[in-house]
């Protein structure tokens, strides 16, 4: 399959999770104008909308912002040969990567997190992720025997980490860095935005947004969030946001189903298995996408009430879940920032 084919059939089975409701806005200043840009990375068709003094401006900013996601990507994919990834994959149980510095310092933020997350955050489940294959052409319910021999390869103490080297002890094991690396792009596009002077605009990757600065007339941008509901694509409730990350975390991202089943993406590392309780979908609000990226994840494992006093207990970091039953449920810091726009859902108080 070429590189062209690949991207067509992936773009029928993306879903966004979360959109940028565009009410119009004239610039203060007169000479700004809008500038933007979509693109197929990190598996979904991203999008970034900035005001530049010119058009020229503002489109050289904004693919300098898409080259470093890609450079990311060629970094941290688990799929793309020669990567970081790849490649401390392919040498695990044999021989220590050599890896830049960017993906040491994501790692380690990530193995940080398993332990602030009580391991419900795990980048050594790789052997889980593919065994389960959600949206690969391989997916499939896995049995008993082919899950517990897979649990029997997560333990993050088999990463070893020296220097900017990075060894899997356990020559079964397997990293994956799918549920942080796209928050870390998002963050690097806004920086990238910023070095090249843009001080009003938004980076959105599908799940992962970041609101750079204000609108030009110095209101927030407004953000909606998805009705989960599987097919509906309709807006349930917006947030408004300044220089802030906002990221979503759902099932019905990346799934198939089975004999009536529903499988996602979000593995429960304690189980091997498509995470299931109460939840749909998760949305994290922080200053940083990466911390949003791995903590909509996290959350959405350990649940609604063990992730609402989770995120309670952490700083700067605001959170909004919903249930299968149509709920709403908002950290302290949250409650009176979500406007709920279909009253299906309840946002309970
Ligand atoms: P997200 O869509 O941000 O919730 O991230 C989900 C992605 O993170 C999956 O596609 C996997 O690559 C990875 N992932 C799934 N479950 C976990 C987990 N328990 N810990 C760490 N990464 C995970
Ligand atoms: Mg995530």
């Amino acid at each position: 399959m070429t590189y062209k084919d690949k991207k067509t059939c992936k773009l029928l089975t993306v879903i966004i999770s979360l959109v940028i409701i565009l009410t119009a806005c004239t610039p203060k200043s007169t000479e700004q104008m809008i500038v933007e840009q979509d693109d197929f990375v990190l598996g979904t068709v991203g999008k970034i909308r900035i005001y530049a003094d010119d058009e020229k401006a503002g489109n050289s900013a904004i693919e300098k912002a898409y080259a470093r996601i890609v450079a990311i990507e060629n970094t941290m994919s688990t799929s793309i040969e020669g990567s970081d990834v790849y490649n401390i994959n392919k040498n695990a149980g044999n021989a220590a990567v050599e890896v830049k510095e960017e993906t040491m310092s994501v790692i380690k933020k990530a193995i940080d997190y398993k332990e602030l997350t009580n391991d419900v955050f795990n980048i050594a489940i790789g052997r889980l992720i593919e065994l389960w294959g959600i949206g690969k052409d391989w997916q499939k319910v896995p049995n008993e025997e082919e899950i517990q021999d897979a649990k029997n390869h997560i333990d993050i103490t088999q990463v070893e980490l020296s220097g900017n080297n990075v060894m899997l002890k356990d020559p079964d094991m397997l990293i994956d860095l799918g549920g942080i690396a796209k928050g870390y792009a998002v963050d690097e596009a806004a920086r990238v935005l910023r070095e090249n002077g843009i001080t009003s605009g938004f980076v959105n990757m599908g799940g992962d947004v970041y609101a750079l600065g204000s609108k030009p007339d110095g209101t927030p941008w407004n953000v909606g969030i998805q009705d989960p509901e599987i097919g509906s694509g309709d807006v349930i409730a917006k947030v408004g946001l300044i220089d802030e990350s906002i990221v979503t975390s759902g099932d019905y991202e990346r799934y198939f189903i089975e004999d009536g089943v529903h499988y996602h993406h979000i593995i429960d590392p304690e189980t091997g298995s498509p995470t299931r309780n109460e939840l749909v979908s998760v949305t994290i609000l922080s200053q940083k996408s990466v911390d949003g990226d791995v903590l909509s994840t996290a959350v959405f494992v350990m649940g609604l009430e063990e992730g609402l006093s989770f995120i309670e207990g952490l700083e700067d970091i605001e959170a909004v879940l919903i249930t299968k039953d149509k709920k709403m449920y908002a950290t302290s810091g949250a409650i009176d920032r979500v406007e709920v726009l279909n009253p299906e859902f309840q946002l309970q108080k």
